[in-house]
This record gives C-alpha cells, sequence and structure tokens, in this order.
C-alpha cells in the first residue's frame, strides 16, 4: 500500500516535490491478543499547520516531520480489523494517523467512534471537527460576539472561514469575508449567507477597501492570514474591538527575512484592542461536545452549510497540499483516499 512521506524542507514556498508518495512494505498484522486495530483510510484533512510540521523549527510544539518518514495528521477511516473489544471492523474512527492507505494503530490509542448515521465521515474532519470548533472557539469564546457587532473574517471560502462567516450570522451579526477570487466570493455571498464579501486580489488597497465595507468600523476580526491584512485592521477596528489571531497564512510560506512587519499595532493601545492567539487543541477537552452538539443542530436545520473540495486518491496529496497554500480550495480540502 501507499503512503506519504516528507521529501524535503520546504524553503519559502512549499512545492509538490517536498513531499514523495511511495509504496511502502509494511506489514498489515494484527497480532491476536494485542489490542491492536487496523484502520483502513477513507479521508484524509488538509490542514496548513502541516507547512508548519514540515519546517526545521518545531513552533507548534507538536513533533516535525522527519525527511523520508510518513507525514501525519487529521484523517477518518474504517476499522478493518481489531483486537480491541472497543472497535469492531466496520467502524468509522476519527484520529490523527499517518498518511498510509492502511495503518496498525497500537491499542487503538487515540482512535475515536464517530457516528456515520449522523453525518457523512468526512463532516468529522470539517464542519463538526477540528476546523468547525476553530471557527466557534476564536468566534464566540475570544471574538465574544454581541447582536449587531461588524465581523471580518479572512480566508473565508475555507473550512474555517465559511464556519465563522456563519456562526457570525446565527449570533445576529454583520459579516464580510474575504477571499482570493469572484467564484469564492460568489459563495460567500449567495451560499454561504456573508453580508458582503472582498476579492483581497482585486480590491488591492487594503485600507480602501475595509473603509468601503466596513461603514461602521470593525468590532470582531477573526484573522486567518496575518500580515499585511491583520495590519490594515488595527487600524479600522472600533474602540474595545476583539482580534482572535487564529492563522497567518500569507506569512507561512515565506522565508523569515520576507515576513511582514506590522506598522499599525500602536493603534491597539488607544482603540483597548483585546487580541488572543489560540491553539484549538487546547480547548477540546472542554467545550468539543457543547460545540458539536450545537452545530449538528444548525447543520440539520440548514442554518449552517458545508462546502468541500474533495481530492480524490492518496497520490494526488502533493498537488492538493500546495493548491491549499495558493488558494486552489473552494472549502474544506480533503483527500479521499
Ligand atoms: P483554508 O481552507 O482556509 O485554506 C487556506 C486558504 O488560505 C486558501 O484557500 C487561500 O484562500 C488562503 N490563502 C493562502 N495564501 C494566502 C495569502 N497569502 N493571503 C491570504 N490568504 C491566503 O484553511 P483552513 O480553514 O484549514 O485554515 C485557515 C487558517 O486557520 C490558517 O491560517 C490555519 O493555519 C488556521 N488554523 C488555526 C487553528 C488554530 O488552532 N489556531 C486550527 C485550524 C486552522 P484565498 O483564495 O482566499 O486566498
Amino acid at each position: 500500500h501507499k503512503q506519504v512521506v516528507l521529501a524535503a524542507n520546504p524553503k519559502g514556498m512549499v512545492k509538490e516535490t517536498d513531499f514523495r508518495v511511495e509504496e511502502t512494505e509494511t506489514e498489515l498484522v494484527v497480532q491476536p491478543g494485542s489490542n491492536d486495530v487496523a484502520v483502513k483510510l477513507l479521508y484524509i484533512s488538509l490542514d496548513p499547520y502541516y507547512r508548519e510540521l514540515m519546517a526545521e523549527e518545531d513552533v507548534l510544539g507538536f513533533g516535525l516531520y522527519q525527511i523520508g518518514q510518513p507525514m501525519w495528521g487529521g484523517v477518518v477511516g474504517e476499522v478493518v480489523m481489531s483486537e480491541n473489544a472497543e472497535f469492531k471492523t466496520g467502524d468509522i474512527v476519527l484520529g490523527h494517523l499517518k498518511f498510509s492507505e492502511y495503518v496498525i494503530v497500537p491499542k487503538g490509542q487515540g482512535l475515536q467512534k464517530v457516528d456515520a448515521s449522523q453525518a457523512p465521515p468526512s463532516y468529522y474532519l470539517g464542519v463538526l471537527g477540528m476546523p468547525g470548533f476553530t471557527a466557534w472557539v476564536g468566534l464566540k469564546l475570544i471574538g465574544k460576539p454581541k447582536n449587531g457587532e461588524q465581523v471580518f473574517v479572512t480566508a473565508a471560502a475555507g473550512a474555517v472561514g465559511q464556519i465563522v462567516g456563519q456562526l457570525a450570522k446565527v449570533y445576529g451579526c454583520r459579516v464580510v469575508g474575504s477571499a482570493g477570487s469572484d467564484e469564492k466570493v460568489k459563495l460567500l455571498k449567495s451560499e454561504f449567507g456573508f453580508d458582503d464579501a472582498i476579492n483581497y486580489k482585486e480590491e488591492k488597497d487594503l485600507s480602501a477597501s475595509l473603509s468601503k465595507h466596513f461603514p461602521e468600523g470593525i468590532d470582531i476580526y477573526f484573522d486567518n492570514v496575518g500580515g499585511e491584512t491583520l495590519d490594515a485592521v488595527f487600524k479600522k477596528v472600533n474602540l474595545n474591538a476583539r482580534i482572535a489571531l487564529c492563522g497567518a497564512i500569507s506569512q507561512y510560506n515565506l522565508l523569515e527575512e520576507e515576513r511582514y512587519g506590522m506598522k499599525n499595532l500602536f493603534y491597539a493601545v488607544p482603540k483597548c484592542i483585546q487580541m488572543e492567539g489560540f491553539v484549538v487543541s487546547k480547548f477540546m477537552g472542554e467545550h468539543m461536545q457543547e460545540y458539536v452538539k450545537e452545530m449538528s443542530g444548525y447543520v440539520k436545520e440548514g442554518k449552517v452549510k458545508y462546502k468541500e473540495h474533495v481530492t480524490k486518491g492518496l497520490d494526488q496529496f502533493p498537488g492538493a497540499f500546495v493548491g491549499l497554500m495558493t488558494g486552489q480550495n473552494v472549502g474544506k480540502s480533503v483527500i479521499y483516499v
């Protein structure tokens, strides 16, 4: 069976040659009495943080991918063999596993059963999983939205952004999203119910663009991109604004000397900005169940819609990941293994 390995630490923009999809000789055996579980991967979640794990400095503290070794991350799969009483053949499970068509999970450790009768398995990698929960943590717990407030979200047509915008509407806010194509802008307004949307590649003067789309200023900024956009936002926020620092994808593929240096951060003082960076895994123990309950309701009622960008075949991993970093994905990017 096949697996995805790290071929090289990227220098600047990630390239397809930084990955290798190769055959592995690893035998698939589940020893009797071992408590082990064999999983056939169904979907791989493509997440921007993999770019940080491909680097040479462990910024996130999750451990780095090693050259020549399999990469790993969020997946859903089906149990195909089990010596573990908690899992039986046919169970659909969520976990952080190697990107390999089949994986033996020692003692089933870290696997979590999901209910495939409630939602398609891939939803547990998106709207009912980590990215959706990220949207909820950043908007609800950090942004503390109040009825009628003005919300801005970047990378708005992606996994996290689409949920941020729709939750903002549920919480009674006016929301404007920014994304990198006319197709995405249209999707935000017609499908996800955003009040307005910006194609940041067309509207290059960020400051003018924000003044135009936010005549009443910004109360909450959900930041997925960092850099120049975040800097422009500092000038346009209202008194007591909240900024949830979720990600900085505009900076991940730059060399250190190329990264954007903030010019407007000092506005944080007179505007009394509350700004908080967060890593979603820290909130899971306390709030994940509450989130899934709330979001399942919205999805069932049709209050929140969900769009996925599905690429078929493990072989396509390198291209799909580069696509995620360059905005080729419309919606949550997953590989159908
Ligand atoms: P997305 O599905 O949004 O995909 C990434 C998108 O980023 C692309 O589609 C592209 O859309 C946009 N993008 C790429 N390069 C740039 C750039 N230079 N400037 C502006 N936009 C760019 O990914 P996710 O929803 O999974 O992740 C969104 C953000 O959330 C990331 O920064 C990620 O690191 C962060 N994150 C943080 C978590 C946390 O715990 N803090 C957890 C999960 C995600 P476009 O066409 O609009 O450019």
